[in-house]
């Protein structure tokens, strides 16, 4: 095992299929949103399926926007939101000039403490948005709850979850009002950039259809092929430049195609990490409860030290000098400058994202990952801790 390999964190599947597509798009004389982002939107609603449809964007932040704007959230609301995820998740609720309240993790699932979510709740409060950390599914069922009780949207931040299942049911296909995915560059199926919003509910759709757009009646592609003048739209709100392009869609129409394939190769990656990263001072992360109804789909493999011998940061030194690529997921936002500051947050009030975050390292996980990649991951992190 030589110690000048490198081992990145992640790394995008990109295929020839994938690269023939782009080519195809590019030479079609049709880049914008179009034909191809029509088939990924209506393959992208069927791979999830329980009837729900899909509007494709330029990102999961747009979507969470759009989706959080086609529920009415505005100035003043709160929206009950994890202190452990991506800043992305937070700041939509601030485009709508509405204030994030920042609820604790739970140790045992990394996602948001649904215990804590009812003392959050004021007369403000107008929506949830669980993140499904690393893939993990949240307990929908307890959240949908929640929820229907205190009359709360639900958004949620799936950017992890392509695939996951809780329950027999696949994320997405909840009762929530709209179900945000990413495909960045890292995540499991990518577009370099792009997300998908998902819903049950026509309005949300045809809201988030309008304003992915400029506010307008009619896009680019329906111009292009109905009936109706080309020239003609009709504007009906301030709306934003969130669609996708068909290059970045072709890519997605094939990242789909092999989203199962992707899942089994992480599983069985994280299984070897499960099953081999055993006796050490490493606290594992938390995996599904019911291998026969859930499905995790090992975004990522966020583990925690647990040891004096040695600190988080010397930990991932020594990794990168041994050329290995970590990363934290996430720094909590309650942590972070903007958001404490603005809210007065304190450490005392998330004492297990602290805790996690004092010690949080993710190890690499992705589909490209040979065995023998996989092996020397094991045996660095072995040598380093034992
Ligand atoms: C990646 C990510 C996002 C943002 O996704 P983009 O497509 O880059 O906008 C949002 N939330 C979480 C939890 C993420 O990991």
């Amino acid at each position: 095992m030589s110690e000048t390999r490198f081992i990145p964190f992640a790394l995008p599947d990109i295929g020839e299929e994938e690269i023939a597509a782009v080519v195809n798009t590019l030479r079609s004389g049709w880049v914008t949103t179009g034909p191809s982002t029509l088939e990924f939107e209506k393959k992208f609603a069927s791979y999830i399926g329980g009837g729900v449809d899909a509007i494709a964007v330029n990102s999961a932040t747009a979507g969470l926007h759009l989706a959080l704007e086609a529920c009415g959230i505005k100035e003043g609301d709160e929206v009950i939101v994890p202190t452990l995820t991506f800043t992305a998740t937070a700041e939509v609720v601030r485009y709508l000039g509405a204030d994030p309240i920042f609820v604790d993790c739970d140790l045992n699932t990394l996602c948001l403490d649904i215990s804590q979510i009812e003392s959050k709740i004021t007369k403000k409060t107008k929506a949830i948005i669980p993140v499904h950390i690393g893939g993990l599914p949240c307990d929908m069922e307890a959240i949908l709850t929640i929820a229907k009780k205190h009359n709360l949207r639900v958004i949620e931040d799936a950017a992890h979850t392509c695939p996951s299942k809780i329950n027999n049911v696949m994320i997405g296909q909840h009762d929530s009002d709209a179900i945000v995915y990413s495909f960045y560059a890292n995540k499991t199926i990518t577009t370099g950039e792009g997300g998908m919003i998902v819903s049950k509910n026509p309005e949300i759709i045809k809201r988030c259809k309008v304003m992915r757009l400029h506010g307008i009646s009619r896009d680019a592609f329906d111009r292009f092929t109905s009936k109706t003048p080309a020239w003609y739209y009709e504007i009906i709100a301030p709306g934003f430049k969130y669609n996708l392009s068909d290059i970045a869609s072709s890519i997605g129409i094939c990242q789909l195609a092999k989203a199962d394939k992707f899942q089994l190769i992480r599983q069985k990656i994280a299984q070897r990490y499960l099953s081999e990263l055993t006796d050490l001072p490493l606290i594992l992360p938390p995996n599904i409860k019911n291998s026969a109804t859930d499905l995790h789909s090992w975004h990522l493999f966020c583990c925690q030290l647990n040891t004096d011998k040695i600190s988080r940061n010397d930990f991932i030194q020594i990794m990168s000098d041994k050329g290995i690529g970590t990363s934290v997921h996430y720094i909590p936002l309650h942590m972070q400058p903007y958001w404490k500051e603005r809210y007065s947050l304190e450490d005392v009030h998330f004492l297990n994202a602290t805790k996690y975050y004092k010690n949080a390292v993710s190890i690499p996980l992705y589909t490209k990952m040979t065995d023998d990649d996989q092996a020397y991951v094991i045996h660095t992190i072995k040598e380093i801790l034992s």
